[in-house]
C-alpha cells in the first residue's frame, strides 16, 4: 500500500519547501537576547509609514465584512500610477501568489520553465508544484545569461521567469538587453518581469518596462508592496500585463486573495511619496556604508542594485552565520542558491547596519 507522502503529486514528493529568514521571536526564544538586528528579509527597515497605519486603524471597523474581491480602489490607484487600465492589473496575496497564479494559468507537466541559476527561489518551487519542468540557464557573472536562457527556449517552453535586480544576487540587466530578450522570445513564451525590487534602481539605470507591453502582449510585470514600500506583513503584490493575461489569472485566483487591510494600506502606501523617498535615500547611505565594511574587510560582494548585498566571505559562511546569530545578527545564508560562501544582507538603518558589521568583525576575528 502507498504511504499518504507517495500519494502527492510527484513534483510535490519532491518539493523543498522555501526557507524564510529566521523570524526575530525565533532567535529571542532560542538565546534569550533582547536586542537582535534582522537584516535577512529584504525588509523596509522604516517601519510602516505612518499614513498605512492611520488608514488601517480607520478601517479596522469593517473588518466583519468580506474585502473588495475586485480590489476596486487599488487596481485604480496603480492604473492612474503606472498609465495603464485597471484591467491590466492582477493584485495578488504578496506577489509570490502572482507567481504561482501564472503557474497553475500556463503550465502543465509536459511543460518547461527557463530561469537563471542563482535567481529566485519561488521560481523553482511554483514550477516543480505543477509538475513543470524547470530548465535552470547557467549564470554569467551572478546575473542572468540571456543568451543561454534564449538558447534553452524550445516548444515546450511556456514561461521565462527574470527577476530585475534579482534576488539574492542583486543583479540588474540593463533595459536594452532586457528588450532585445523579450523580442527575441517566442510569443508562445509568457516571460515573467519580476521587478521587487524596481523602486530601488537609479533612474538612471531603470527600464521603462511598463511600456513594453504595448508591444508584447506575452510579457508581464510583477511588482510588490513588501519591499519599498514597507508592507511585507501584509502581503500585496501585483501584475501588469495584458488584459488577456490579467483575465486569465483573474480565475485561478481565490475570491478574496487580498485582506480588506491589505487593500487600504496599500493604497495609503501609494500615496506616501515622502516615505518613499526617505527609504530609497536610507538604503543608498546603508550601502555604502555596508560596501566600505567590506572593502575594510577585504571582502568582495555583487555590486547590488536592490536593498540587500550579497558579500563573498570566501570561506564557507554558514558557521559565520551561526556565529552572527549567537551575537544577536540574523542574516541570510545563501547556500540554497548555489552560493555557499556568500552571506546576503539586507540593508537596515545606520544603527543596525553597524550591529551588523561590528559582529562581523568580532566574528571573523575569531574565526581566523
Ligand atoms: C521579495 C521578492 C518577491 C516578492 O515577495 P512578496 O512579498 O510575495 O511580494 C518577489 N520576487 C523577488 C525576486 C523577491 O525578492
Amino acid at each position: 500500500m502507498k504511504t499518504i507522502s507517495e500519494l502527492a503529486v510527484q513534483g510535490v514528493q519532491k518539493l523543498i519547501p522555501y526557507t524564510p529568514g529566521k523570524p526575530i521571536d525565533e532567535l529571542e526564544r532560542e538565546l534569550g537576547l533582547a536586542n537582535i538586528v534582522k537584516l535577512a528579509s529584504n525588509e523596509n527597515p522604516l517601519g510602516p509609514s505612518s499614513k498605512v497605519i492611520e488608514a488601517i486603524q480607520n478601517s479596522l471597523t469593517e473588518l466583519s465584512r468580506y474585502p473588495d474581491g475586485n480590489g476596486f480602489a487599488l487596481k485604480q490607484a496603480l492604473a492612474k500610477k503606472h498609465q495603464v487600465s485597471s484591467a491590466q492589473i492582477t493584485l495578488g496575496n504578496g506577489s509570490n501568489e502572482i507567481l504561482e497564479l501564472v503557474a497553475h494559468a500556463f503550465l502543465t507537466p509536459s511543460d518547461e520553465v527557463v530561469f537563471s541559476q542563482h535567481s529566485f527561489a519561488v521560481y523553482p518551487l511554483v514550477t516543480q508544484a505543477v509538475g513543470a519542468t524547470a530548465s535552470i540557464a547557467a549564470a554569467l557573472e551572478y546575473g542572468h545569461d540571456l543568451d543561454a536562457m534564449l538558447t534553452q527556449v524550445n516548444n515546450k517552453t511556456r514561461l521565462a521567469f527574470i527577476a530585475n535586480p534579482n534576488n539574492p544576487t542583486g543583479t540588474l540587466l540593463s533595459a536594452t538587453a532586457l528588450e532585445e530578450f523579450i523580442g527575441a522570445l517566442p510569443e508562445t513564451v509568457i516571460c515573467v518581469l519580476d521587478e521587487a525590487y524596481y523602486e530601488f534602481i537609479a533612474d538612471k539605470d531603470r527600464a521603462n518596462s511598463i511600456d513594453w507591453l504595448k508591444q508584447y502582449p506575452n510579457l508581464m510585470i510583477t511588482r510588490t508592496f513588501s519591499k519599498a514600500y514597507g508592507l511585507a506583513g501584509l502581503r500585496v503584490g501585483y501584475s501588469i500585463s495584458s488584459v488577456e493575461i490579467a483575465d486569465l489569472l483573474n480565475r485561478v485566483r481565490q475570491p478574496f486573495n487580498n485582506n480588506s487591510l491589505a487593500l487600504v494600506a496599500a493604497e495609503a502606501a501609494l500615496d506616501d511619496a515622502d516615505y518613499l523617498k526617505q527609504t530609497i535615500a536610507l538604503n543608498n547611505q546603508g550601502m555604502k556604508q555596508l560596501t566600505s565594511a567590506f572593502s575594510e574587510l577585504d571582502l568582495s560582494w555583487i555590486p547590488s542594485f536592490g536593498n540587500f548585498v550579497s558579500v563573498d566571505l570566501q570561506q564557507t559562511a554558514m558557521p559565520i552565520y551561526h556565529a552572527l546569530l549567537k551575537k544577536g545578527v540574523i542574516v541570510r545564508p545563501v547556500a540554497n542558491y548555489e552560493m555557499p560562501n556568500h552571506l546576503r544582507i539586507s540593508i537596515g538603518t545606520e544603527a543596525e547596519n553597524q550591529f551588523f558589521i561590528d559582529a562581523l568583525k568580532a566574528v571573523l576575528a575569531e574565526s581566523d
